[in-house]
């Protein structure tokens, strides 16, 4: 189980004398459960998330975001990884770095790319994922001992397998079956991935195409930031029924971000956080977003204020 743990966070806009926007979130979010993160607009929920994955906006002040994995997840890791790569403080690391290690956001790539399919976007991702991966976890002390076996071995043929790309990338024909058998599990239609990058997809396409990037890259932990917004009924039930689907079928713990409770009845959270004024001042069970939806955030409010 991967744990990811936001603690005392504190956080500015990246410029002179910018503006304070976070003032102390804690936040615990375990693989293969469900959270909402729920605040009124402006409250520091994006904020949040940015922050997660690395963007430069903002500046961290005070407070630590970590990580820490278990056996589990990186039982794909060829080394044993040492107790000082299981705990990574995730400030510290790069935006890919922090993917590597199973954060996942959706891609901040531009809204299309001309000639790029959606499978070879995908499959770009994952093998750069892999590769950062394993770069992560190197046991810098053998590199010198694998150069020289490297040497010795040169002799043999290491010529790949039919189907198989070299030094370790995923194939075409072995990412064809993946992508297949995660757009099954997510009722996806097959043609989708055949389709240019985000060309002419409407927003609940692009929605579910931010799921099938979670199901395609097996994230430990996948925040996602508005995946309601904007979408009809149909197209809502879609990509809820994804993102159970990616905690029942791969572990993968859930940040959802959203302001409205709609979506959580088809997506239940195990956890919710209510977030004002860059804090998260409330916390509880699914029964909570049920009860600030009949009350909203004016009742938060009281209730947090008036009793201090
Ligand atoms: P939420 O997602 O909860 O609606 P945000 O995290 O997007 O809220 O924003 C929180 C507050 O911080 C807002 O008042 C917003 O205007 C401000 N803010 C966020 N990012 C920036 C930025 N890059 N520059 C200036 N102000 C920002
Ligand atoms: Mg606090
Ligand atoms: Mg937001």
């Amino acid at each position: 189980m991967a744990t990811l743990q936001i603690n005392n966070l504190h956080a500015k806009v990246a410029e002179e004398g910018g503006e304070t926007i976070l003032r102390g979130v804690d936040l615990t979010v375990d693989s293969g459960e469900i959270h909402a993160l729920m605040g009124p607009n402006g409250s520091g929920k994006s904020t949040t998330a940015k922050i997660i994955a690395g963007h430069p906006a903002y500046e961290v002040t005070d407070g630590q975001i970590t990580l820490a994995l278990d056996d589990e997840d990186v039982a794909d890791v060829d080394e044993d990884v040492p107790a000082a790569k299981r705990e990574w403080d995730l400030l510290d690391l790069e935006p890919n770095e922090r993917a590597a290690l199973g954060i996942f956001l959706g891609f901040q790539y531009p809204a299309e790319i001309e000639g790029v399919t959606m499978t070879n976007f995908l499959r770009q991702a994952l093998n750069a994922k892999a590769e950062e991966r394993e770069e992560l976890f190197e046991d810098e002390d053998e590199d010198e001992a694998d150069a020289d076996a490297d040497e010795e071995e040169s002799g043999y043929d290491t010529s790949p397998m039919e189907g198989e790309a070299d030094d370790g990338e995923i194939g075409v024909a072995e990412f064809q079956q993946l992508l297949k058998e995660k757009m099954e599990l997510l009722d996806m239609d097959e043609k989708f991935a055949q389709r240019y990058l985000n060309a002419g997809f409407s927003g609940g396409e692009k929605k579910q195409n931010e799921v099938l990037q979670a199901a395609i890259l097996e994230p430990s932990i996948a925040v996602l930031d508005e995946i309601d917004s904007g979408l009809d009924i149909d197209r809502l039930q879609d990509v809820s029924k994804g993102i159970n689907a990616l905690r029942d079928e791969q572990g993968t713990g859930v940040l959802q971000i959203t302001h409205y409770q709609r979506v959580l009845d088809y997506v239940e959270p195990d956890v919710v956080h209510i977030m004002l004024d860059g804090e998260v001042v409330m916390e509880g069970d699914a029964d909570l977003a049920v009860q600030l939806e009949d009350n909203g955030y004016d009742w938060v409010r009281e209730q947090v204020y008036e009793t201090a």
